[in-house]
């Protein structure tokens, strides 16, 4: 039986991918490789329960035999994203996802769904829970992505309806670890530029918005997990330890400046908040708990630790990430 993966050549893609050929599954990688590399599935190459099929998921998909389950993670997740390929990313949140849910009609395939918290949009309440509908704007610069997730629901929900598709929706909150494109915008890859390179470190907003930040490794287990369940309504999969972006940071800098020696760098540069950026985003990860018995295991300084090594690694040290 073969899993497809759309997006399988990101960040969350490279590990999920990861833990499914370490479970002896077979892997079909659909990716364009618009925002992910050649790298990050450069170490599956050799397998042979691995293969990658370079296209775009807003063309209808090729057909793979015995195919039993897709997990859809194919889409653009950094706010640079959003505002460089607005038109691209909705495209790709409803004609993707409902490509992907035509080849599962066909081929009676279950298909996990990767939401994002951004559905909950800019919340006015401070932890989340799934039934919370949330406080999205549809006019401007998150909502070609926050809509398009909530379209990729909406499909899921109909495809259920119309077609008997089995589906899965995860909604992901912020992770971070190795195999996070160094450019892509998103907060702990440019706090460790930033910090490698001995620069101020750019913050939008005065610092004290929050966010809780999850280890790669324990997101793709949670998508293990829920899809694999007999669960089927949209579940929150994320850390529940909530710190303001300004301490994030810090913790940042300072496991940097203690790999490379170095004083850590306090300098820090505050740029404008971005629009409709949410002020808090904790979710409530209870509905996980209860019925995927998953919960995050890594630590916040684990997981820095071990992301930073990465950078560091992959980069060749100071310079090399600006
Ligand atoms: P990523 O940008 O690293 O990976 C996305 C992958 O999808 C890339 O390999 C890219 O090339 C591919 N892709 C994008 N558009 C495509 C298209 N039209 N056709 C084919 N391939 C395409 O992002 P990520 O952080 O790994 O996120 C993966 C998924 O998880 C996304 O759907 C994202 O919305 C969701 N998500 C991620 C987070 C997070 O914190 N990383 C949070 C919430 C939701």
């Amino acid at each position: 039986m073969t899993i497809v993966v759309t997006g399988g050549a990101g960040f969350l893609g490279h590990h999920l991918v990861k833990l499914l050929l370490e479970k002896g599954k077979s892997v079909v990688v659909m990716d364009s490789l618009w925002t992910g590399s050649q790298e990050n599935i450069a170490e599956f190459a050799s397998n042979p329960n691995f293969r990658h099929i370079l296209c775009d998921v807003r063309e209808p998909l090729p057909d793979v035999e015995d195919l039993e389950q897709i997990y859809h993670l194919a889409c653009p997740a950094s706010p640079d994203d959003f505002e460089r390929a607005p038109i691209e990313i909705l495209e790709t949140c409803f004609l993707g996802t409902r490509n992907v849910l035509e080849l599962a009609t066909v081929r009676r395939a279950r298909v996990l769904l990767a939401s994002t918290s951004e559905v909950y949009g800019d919340p006015e309440i401070s932890v989340l829970p799934e039934s919370y509908r949330g406080n999205v704007n549809s006019f401007g610069p998150r909502s070609c992505y926050d809509e398009g997730k909530r379209t990729l629901e909406a499909l899921a929900f109909s495809y259920r309806l119309k077609n008997n598709v089995e589906t899965r929706i995860a909604r992901i909150f912020n992770a971070y670890g190795p195999y996070m494109a160094s450019k892509d915008g998103r907060a702990v890859p440019n706090f460790i530029g930033a910090a490698m390179d001995g620069q101020p470190v750019k913050i939008y907003g005065d610092g004290s918005a929050t966010r809780c930040f999850q280890y790669a490794t324990d997101c793709v287990e949670g998508l293990y997990a829920l899809m694999n369940s007999d669960y089927d309504k949209p579940v929150n999969i994320g850390s529940d330890l909530e710190m303001t972006v300004f301490d994030i940071a810090n913790k940042v800098t300072r496991a940097v400046a203690e790999k490379l020696g170095q004083k850590a760098p306090v300098a820090v540069h505050y740029l404008p908040k971005r629009v409709d950026d949410p002020i808090r985003r904790k979710p409530d990860i209870t509905l996980a708990g209860k019925v995927l018995g998953w919960s995050p295991k890594v630590s916040l300084d684990d997981g820095i630790a071990q992301t930073v090594d990465w950078f560091l690694e992959k980069h060749g040290g100071p310079k090399s990430l600006m």
